[in-house]
């Protein structure tokens, strides 16, 4: 398996669209990289230049510290596993398979040997002699995966290769692709933008955002300490409650209300707008009318997921919206509310552009 490296890697495509500016990401070998983003963010182009599909404008591609760059396909040895599986209608499962390996004239013994350990891996066994057609969506996709895997490459790239599947069914395929990291050790470079892949599945999260990478680090860091107003929102669902004020001597003064901030080195002396992040399950309801209230609000609607409740709110003086994440169900909510912050869960960030965190 290969460590992948992109120093400072851009793309411009012939149009002009800058897709890539100076990306830097490292995956250690046998390691699972998620790598995530809105729509057009640079994803799939950063995952082809890895490929050798297309070639970087500047920077460079490495593989176990060897250049890359000018490298093709063939040579760099890693395999690509998309959305659309793309299997022969016409061949069954094992020919499906074996294709991969039939093309580089692998002898027919070794053939049969890593077709019937990948089919081991997957659970395919029972299906190598039907057609495509005669497999669920979810049996399709692992095939696909098998394909992959026969290979042996040196490294397996993913594209949102689960987007095409109801719920369930990648619920179960996200464990599969886990436990299949697992049992491989094998390098792999995930790009998905659901919520829950790019939280559970990878050891470490790689944001993009308009072709520039804002945030690396483990899923959890990501999710309670964002870097930047991008991050805070992207990562987690419902996306973090933002509310714009003014921070002056600790303590944050907005539309919806004021707070105290707790104490942190980085907010000595600053003074000046800001913008507070507050997660759903952060913001607490205030029941007792002495205890301190950051914000009084309307409530607009009560989602009951059995699980868990969530409460979208209004804020008074048309300060903007807010979601309160109750765990449980918590339904009997109704007219106006009153909320605090969870102490130590207030994420403070630069109200310019570029959003940078603050304390
Ligand atoms: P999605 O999640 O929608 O698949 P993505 O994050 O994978 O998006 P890319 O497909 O890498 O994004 O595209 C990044 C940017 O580059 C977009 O602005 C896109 O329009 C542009 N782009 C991608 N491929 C080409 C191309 N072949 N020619 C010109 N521009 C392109």
């Amino acid at each position: 398996m290969a460590r992948i490296t992109l120093s400072r890697v851009s793309k411009t495509y012939p149009g002009g669209a800058q897709a890539l500016r100076r990306v830097d990401l490292d995956v250690a070998d046998g390691e699972l990289v998620v790598l995530a983003g809105p729509s057009g963010c640079g994803k799939t182009t950063a995952l082809r230049l890895v490929a050798g599909l297309d070639s970087p404008s500047g920077g460079e591609i490495a593989f176990d510290g060897r250049r890359m760059n000018d490298a093709p396909p063939a040579k760099r040895s890693v395999a690509m596993v998309f959305q659309d599986h793309a299997l022969y209608p016409h061949l069954t499962v094992r020919r499906n398979l074996e294709f991969g390996l039939g093309l580089r004239r692998t002898p027919e013994a070794e053939r049969s040997q890593r077709v019937a350990s990948a089919a081991e891996i997957l659970g395919l066994q029972s299906l190598l002699d039907r057609r495509p057609q005669e497999l669920s969506g979810g049996q399709r996709q692992r095939v696909a995966l098998g394909r992959s895997i026969v290979r042996q490459p040196r490294a397996f790239l993913f594209d949102e290769p689960l987007s095409s599947l109801d719920a369930k069914l990648r619920g179960e395929m996200r464990s599969e692709i886990a436990a299949l990291h697992r049992r491989l050790g094998a390098t792999m470079l995930y790009v998905t933008h659901d919520q829950i892949e790019a939280m559970t599945l990878g050891q470490r999260l790689v944001l993009l955002d308009d072709g520039e990478v804002r945030q690396t680090g483990p899923p959890i860091e990501v999710y309670l300490r964002p870097a930047n107003r991008f991050a805070a929102t992207f990562v987690g669902s419902p996306a973090m409650n933002l509310f714009e004020g003014v921070v002056q001597a600790g303590v944050f003064r907005g539309g919806a209300g004021e707070w105290p901030l707790d104490p942190a080195p980085a907010l000595a002396g600053l003074a000046g707008p800001a913008v507070l992040g507050v997660r759903a399950e952060d913001l607490l309801l205030v029941t007792d009318e002495n205890a301190a209230a950051f914000a009084r609000a309307q409530l607009r609607t009560v989602e009951r997921l059995g699980h868990e409740t969530l409460l979208h709110c209004c804020l008074e003086a048309g300060a903007g919206d807010c979601v309160v994440r109750l765990p449980g169900d918590a339904g009997g909510w109704v007219g106006s509310v009153r909320l605090a912050i969870r102490a130590g869960r207030c994420h403070l960030f630069a109200a310019d552009e570029a959003g940078e965190r603050l304390n």
